[in-house]
């Protein structure tokens, strides 16, 4: 691992434009589940798969009833990045991230210090909520206080429409400008970093091997192996926490490097 870690390090020392492709795995040293990791929220409960999908959604009462609990308890709000998200920042500030391509929803990149508009968020944002009607937009934090007050299953106040968190949910279409934001990113990048993430959730997985087939080299860092594995120039196993520090450690800015 050591001389792998030591490889890798170069690599990305010498890269100019880093695409990182973060998954819910990146935040679980924050507190926050993943879904398909051993503690994984679908892991512990096949059920609970229903509550990420717009089809039982968009018709079952009680499962936006469940949602909304859910959204009120979740242990975002109380969430701080951890050392995985800061070494992204330096990652950022070393000049050397060309975009952060993430799956989260928990706005914990831009918390840590990465800029919003370097931040490509594919599934969207729970800070935000939407009309699935109207499509009107508002702050997560107003409707959880609704529901704190006794709304078990809060209506848009503009037109009664069913609300939701601005996530994309499963059988939702993704916003088409943000996903070919990822993707064409993935393409233009020296080298693409997969961090926390399995890798099965479709098109934005597909980051890897466009990637790839373009020239950059993959470092995948994660836990558990991937469907990808075998693409990658080199996979970290092992906690994010530990490793991204030292991935990233004496990157750019340290030696000397500017922006592209
Ligand atoms: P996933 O749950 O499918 O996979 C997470 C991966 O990260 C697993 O392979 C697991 O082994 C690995 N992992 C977990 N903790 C780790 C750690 N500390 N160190 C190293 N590896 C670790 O996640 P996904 O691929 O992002 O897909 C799930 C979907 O669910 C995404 O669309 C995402 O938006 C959403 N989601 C987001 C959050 C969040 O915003 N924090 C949380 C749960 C799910």
């Amino acid at each position: 691992m050591d001389n792998r870690l030591a490889t890798a390090r170069e690599w990305v020392a010498q890269s100019r434009r880093v695409v990182a492709l973060t998954g819910a795995g990146i935040s679980t040293e924050s507190g926050i589940p993943d879904f398909r990791g051993p503690q994984g929220v679908w892991t512990k409960n096949p059920k609970a798969e229903k509550l990420s999908d717009i089809r039982y959604y968009m018709v079952d009462p009680e499962v936006r009833r469940l949602a909304w609990q859910q959204r009120v308890a979740h242990p975002a709000w109380q969430a701080k990045p951890n050392a995985g998200h800061l070494a992204l920042v330096s990652l950022e500030q070393s000049g050397q991230l060309h975009a952060l391509v993430t799956q989260n929803i928990d706005g914990l990149h831009q918390l840590a210090g990465n800029s919003p508009d370097r931040v490509v968020e594919v599934h969207g944002t729970m800070h935000e909520v939407v009309c699935m009607h109207c499509e009107w937009r508002g702050p997560m934090q107003a409707t959880l206080d609704r529901v704190r007050a006794g709304e078990e299953d809060p209506a848009c106040k503009s037109c009664g429409g069913i609300l939701k968190s601005a996530t994309i949910s499963f059988g939702q279409s993704l916003v088409p400008e943000v996903i070919d934001r990822a993707l064409r990113a993935a393409e233009e990048a020296d080298l693409l970093l997969a961090i926390g993430t399995s890798l099965s959730v479709y098109p934005v997985a597909n980051a890897v091997p466009l990637a790839k087939s373009a020239g950059a080299r993959v470092i995948i860092v994660n836990a558990q192996p991937t469907p990808m594995d075998g693409t990658a120039d080199a996979v970290l196993r092992g906690n994010i926490g530990e490793i991204l520090p030292r991935l990233v450690e004496g990157s750019g800015g340290a030696r000397g490097i500017s922006s592209a």
